[in-house]
């Protein structure tokens, strides 16, 4: 397990931490560019663990490709690990979404979405930023 033990504490710490585009995102509640990101289309098989503090959030084995529009072009996840994520309502942008964050560090990791499009096992899409995640590849 590489979890980092030295988290920062403080919004001041992680900013000096991370790079700018990342601290937008998992630090202040952003959203990267569909389908220019690392893992929107990664098929690997793996972990994916949270970027900033290193913990197992997501299985290879529930990551799918959606073809529900708005949603295209980040990584999508059946479920998480379980205990890995935490959510928290999210109103802004005039929308009620449920935030996904780490359960660890608090990190933004993206939205989890009610499946309407019966592509989920689970009845659950999780819409996640590449960049909140670090794929750790299985042998
Ligand atoms: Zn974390």
């Amino acid at each position: 397990m590489d979890i980092d033990d030295n988290l920062p504490k403080t919004d001041e710490e992680w900013r000096s931490k991370l790079d700018p585009h990342r601290y937008e995102v998992t630090r202040q509640g952003g959203t990267e560019a569909p389908f220019s990101n690392e893992y929107y289309n990664e098929t690997a098989k793996g972990m994916y663990k949270c970027f900033n503090c290193g913990l197992p959030l997501f299985s290879s084995d529930t990551k799918y490709e959606t073809k529900i529009p708005g949603l295209m072009g980040w990584p999508s996840f059946e479920d998480a690990i379980p205990g890995s994520v935490k959510f928290q309502p999210d109103d802004t942008l005039g929308m009620h979404r449920t935030e996904v964050v780490c359960s660890r560090c608090g990190s933004h990791l993206g939205h989890v979405f009610d499946d309407d499009g019966a592509e989920s096992k689970t009845g659950k899409h999780y819409c996640v930023n590449s960049c909140s995640l670090k794929l750790e590849k299985s042998e």
